[in-house]
């Protein structure tokens, strides 16, 4: 027989997935790092079990513990995923901006969800900051795993996401792409990679226009999970080689070209990540092999990027070449 023993073995270990249409004109090879094969549909399923690993390992979390985290959901989705076989109790707290979809989805694994303005600052009682450390008083057993100062969110990149990487291009990449939100990502991935490289693989950061990473004032944009307006313990600057700014039209422009010209129903801030790596790639040669990594799926932003009204209303909508041919037929 073959199988594993819990749906947990499935986490990381995600293939690699050569851009084809969206690359062409470029001499350098464009590979993406598809997270959304996770078990529980993006990268965060990795952070997730880190951490309540390693709170496990330290007593901070304890049997029939409470778990409590701010997030977009796909944290709360690994972690809701990781306590339902571990047998804790999730209580979440998500800004008013993210999917009803993406909260249907926490709520599935039974999770419970309280909704935030996201319009406050992040010093306002009702912050989703500010709600769920009161949740964490307030609740006997909590645990707040904090995925923006747990160091073990990137650490389970240096563990994980780096070396797979590393392994699967034969330590051929030159350059790696990834959105920042909490940093655990480009800093877990990015020290592993310009440690093992000896600084030779350049770190790219997107950054939804705006955002401070980019220098922007912290003002709002659309792209869900990356961006912020203040910086977090989590995300190491020093090992970014360079910050790219992509705007929200971009980024919701390239994700719908994803779905239709390379098969990846992806969500927005693989767009914007690959916006930003096909801006990097221009200028390298065809001995160049850029790792843009994609964090979750596009099925929770069907209402959203995939919605021509939606996009309309924001004036988004460009007529694709498909669009483009069926108006003409028509
Ligand atoms: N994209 C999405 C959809 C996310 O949920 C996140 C995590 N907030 C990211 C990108 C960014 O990853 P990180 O937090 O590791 O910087």
């Amino acid at each position: 027989m073959r199988y594993v023993e819990s749906v947990i073995d499935l986490v990381g270990n995600t293939p690699l997935v050569k851009l084809n249409s969206v690359t062409q004109g470029l001499a350098a090879t464009v590979l993406a790092k598809v997270e959304y094969m996770n078990p529980g549909g993006s990268v965060k399923d990795r952070i997730a079990l880190e951490m309540i690993e390693a709170a496990e390992s330290s007593g901070e979390l304890k049997a029939g513990g409470t778990i409590v985290e701010p997030t977009s959901g796909n944290t709360g989705v690994g972690l809701a995923m990781a306590a339902q076989r571990k047998g804790y109790r999730c209580v979440f707290v998500c800004p008013d901006k993210v999917s009803q979809d993406k909260i249907s989805v926490l709520r599935a694994y039974g999770a419970e969800v309280v909704v935030c303005p996201t319009a406050v600052a992040p010093e306002h009682p009702d912050s989703y900051y500010n709600v769920s450390d009161r949740l964490v008083r307030e609740i006997p057993g909590a645990w707040k795993p904090d995925q923006y100062s747990n160091p073990n969110n990137p650490l389970s990149h240096y563990h994980t996401t780096g070396p797979e990487i590393w392994e699967q291009t034969d330590g051929r990449i030159t350059a790696f792409v990834t959105g920042i939100g909490t940093g655990g990502t480009i800093s877990g991935t990015g020290r592993f990679l310009k440690e093992v490289s000896g600084g030779r693989v350049k770190i790219v950061g997107a950054d939804p226009e705006g955002s401070v990473y980019s220098g922007g004032t912290g003002r709002p944009y659309l792209v869900e999970g990356v961006g912020e307006d203040f910086w977090p313990v989590c995300y190491d600057p020093t090992l970014t080689d360079e910050v790219i700014a992509v705007s929200d039209k971009d980024s919701f422009q390239m994700t719908r070209r994803l779905a239709r010209e390379e098969g990846l129903l992806v969500g927005g801030s693989c767009g914007m990540a690959v916006a930003a790596a096909l801006r990097y790639a221009r200028r390298l040669s065809a001995d160049d092999v850029v790792v843009v990594l994609l964090p979750d799926s596009g099925r929770g932003y069907l209402s959203k990027i995939f919605n021509d009204d939606w996009m309309a209303d924001y004036g988004f909508l460009a007529p694709s070449s498909q669009e483009a041919r069926v108006a003409d037929v028509l």
